[in-house]
């Protein structure tokens, strides 16, 4: 009998998350089918109990479930209670374990463009919300050295690396600090909302006191290329999108719950297509 998978957020109505899944099980000759539910917030429990009555193998976690959810998974990963959300969960043998791959999703993707030794190197994460924890948290138990944190509020970015317990050099600055100090960093990542379409002339920070030859990472991938990226690339910066983040996070999830590589430049095709570009 087939495994189904699924997806609960709200909306998932341009969830890419179906086609990249369904594509791989269709390519690696499993016989596996993966959904998007949209499911209300009042619903949550009550979708946790139906996938556990219907014995779904596993489903992931979007906006706004990622938090709540936790609460009614049987077991929980250390990482993904670091970071304080779950985007990931495996059934086995009924029982739900929650995972969080958002972090090390990013983390293979920013290694693919910045090389083995990029944990060594001087980081800045602009803004503090979901996505910055999970990066922040995984990059820092993997051994990065130093990452600040520069956010609107700046409170934010000082709870967050106050709360972390991993060995990392770690500032909090405003966006204006980290902006007349850019020179200082040789990775930037940015996990605002700044930029993201329809509001594509906002930019997250100036750069111009970026050096070129910078590592600049934008987790935003609608649009493909913001405008800060594309500032960024005219003075030199070496540039990547989101797509290898989200490709990054529904990989290890598959591979968790089938115990199969997929083949991520197929996936990453296949989410390029789906945003009208291509790889
Ligand atoms: P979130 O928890 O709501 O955090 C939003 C962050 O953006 C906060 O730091 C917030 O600053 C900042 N921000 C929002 N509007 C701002 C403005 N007008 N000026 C300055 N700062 C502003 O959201 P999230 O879940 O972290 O998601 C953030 C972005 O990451 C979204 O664009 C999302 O699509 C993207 N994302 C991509 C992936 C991927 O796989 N590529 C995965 C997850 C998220 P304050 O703290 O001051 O409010």
């Amino acid at each position: 009998m087939g495994k189904l998978f699924g997806l609960l957020g709200h909306p998932v109505g341009h969830s890419m998350s179906p086609t990249m899944h369904n594509d791989q099980f269709s390519f690696l000759g499993l016989d596996g089918y993966y959904h998007a539910f949209d499911v209300h917030p009042d619903e949550l429990e009550n979708a946790v109990k139906g996938i556990r009555a219907l014995g779904l193998s596993g489903f992931n976690v979007t906006i706004p479930h990622k938090v709540e959810i936790m609460k009614y998974l049987d077991e929980i990963d250390e990482e993904a209670l670091q970071i304080g959300a779950v985007n990931t969960v495996v059934n086995r043998g009924g029982k739900l374990y929650g995972y969080n791959t958002d972090g090390k999703g990013f983390a293979v993707s920013l290694q693919n463009l910045a090389g083995a030794h990029f944990l060594n190197q001087k980081m800045l994460i602009v803004g503090a919300g979901g996505a910055a924890r999970g990066i922040f948290v995984t990059l820092a138990r993997m051994g990065a050295k130093t990452i600040d944190i520069a956010n609107r509020t700046v409170e934010k970015a000082e709870g967050l690396i106050a709360e972390n317990p991993y060995p990392i050099q770690s500032s909090a600055r405003s966006i204006k600090e980290a902006e007349e100090n850019l020179h200082e960093y040789q990775i930037i990542i940015n996990t605002t909302s700044v930029g993201m379409s329809p509001k594509i002339e906002e930019l997250p920070l100036q750069l111009t006191n970026m050096k070129p030859g910078t590592i600049l990472s934008d987790i935003i991938y609608n649009p493909l290329e913001t405008k800060w990226l594309k500032e960024g690339k005219a003075i030199g910066a070496l540039t990547q999108n989101g797509v290898g983040m989200f490709v990054g996070q529904g990989a290890l999830a598959f591979e968790m719950w089938t115990k199969e590589k997929p083949d991520y430049t197929r996936m990453e095709q296949v989410v390029m297509k789906k945003l009208g570009g291509s790889k």
